[in-house]
């Protein structure tokens, strides 16, 4: 009997440790995301996937299934759950997509993506940002992605054309290197304004010579900067 119980303590030692924020994370994709009208079941099996907090300072832990951003460090921040829905739901990534990211964070969103795309390719230009994410995306074996640490604003030429391009960062106009690194009937996101001001989340679509641009909705993104 003692060998039994023994046994069964081991076991329940040895079990691997279950998420304790599973139920936190279903009730964010329900309250914030399908219930403000996100219906990509890819997206929302991906959202419901990730663990979030994973992708949060150790201190912000209890916060990462709040309806908000949270900061990350150098003055950075991981996106709301919502808006990270929303911009994947509009790339419409396929099984078989190449996706690039310029602003990697916390590397969240590129997490995202890579749950449902084939390869991820995204880029960081704070260095500390780049390495912990980079570290942080290993750990968790997402092994399609890969993360470079440099000026995002070039794209990354040796793996473009890329079926979507999702920018995280906030900049005045849309970069025309990233424009040409789209696949034909490739599809954008980027946040356009200024920083510290409400700016546009924009939808770009190439068809051959054709560049549409669609506004989408009011959000609040971190400044896209520039190496110097
Ligand atoms: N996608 C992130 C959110 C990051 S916030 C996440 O899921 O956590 C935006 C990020 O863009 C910041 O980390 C910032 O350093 C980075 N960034 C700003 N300008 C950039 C540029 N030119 N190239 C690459 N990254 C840039």
């Amino acid at each position: 009997m003692f060998s039994i119980i023994i046994a069964l303590v081991l076991f329940r030692i040895l079990q691997p440790q279950e998420d304790p924020y599973y139920n936190q994370r279903l009730q964010m994709v329900q309250h914030q995301i399908e219930n403000r009208g996100i219906k990509d079941s890819s997206t929302l099996k991906a959202m419901r996937n990730v663990k979030r907090h994973l992708f949060v300072p150790k201190g912000s832990i209890k916060y990462a299934y709040d309806d908000r951003p949270l900061p990350i460090g150098y003055g950075q921040t991981i996106s709301q759950p919502y808006c990270v829905a929303y911009m994947t739901e509009i790339l419409k990534p396929g099984t078989d997509h190449k996706v690039l990211e310029i602003g990697t964070g916390s590397g969240y969103q590129a997490a995202v993506l890579a749950e449902i795309v084939d390869s991820m390719f995204t880029i960081e230009i704070i260095e500390e940002l780049g390495k912990s994410a980079k570290k942080r995306l290993k750990n968790l074996e997402y092994n399609n992605v890969q993360v470079k640490i440099e000026d995002g604003y070039y794209g990354w030429e040796a793996h473009a054309p890329f079926d979507a391009i999702v920018v995280t960062a906030a900049s005045e106009y849309i970069p025309p290197t990233l424009i040409k690194q789209l696949k034909d009937g490739g599809r954008m996101v980027i946040p356009i304004g200024s920083p510290f001001m409400v700016q546009t989340l924009m939808l770009v679509e190439k068809k051959g010579d054709k560049i549409t641009t669609t506004s989408l909705i009011p959000v609040r993104f971190v400044s896209f900067t520039r190496s110097k």
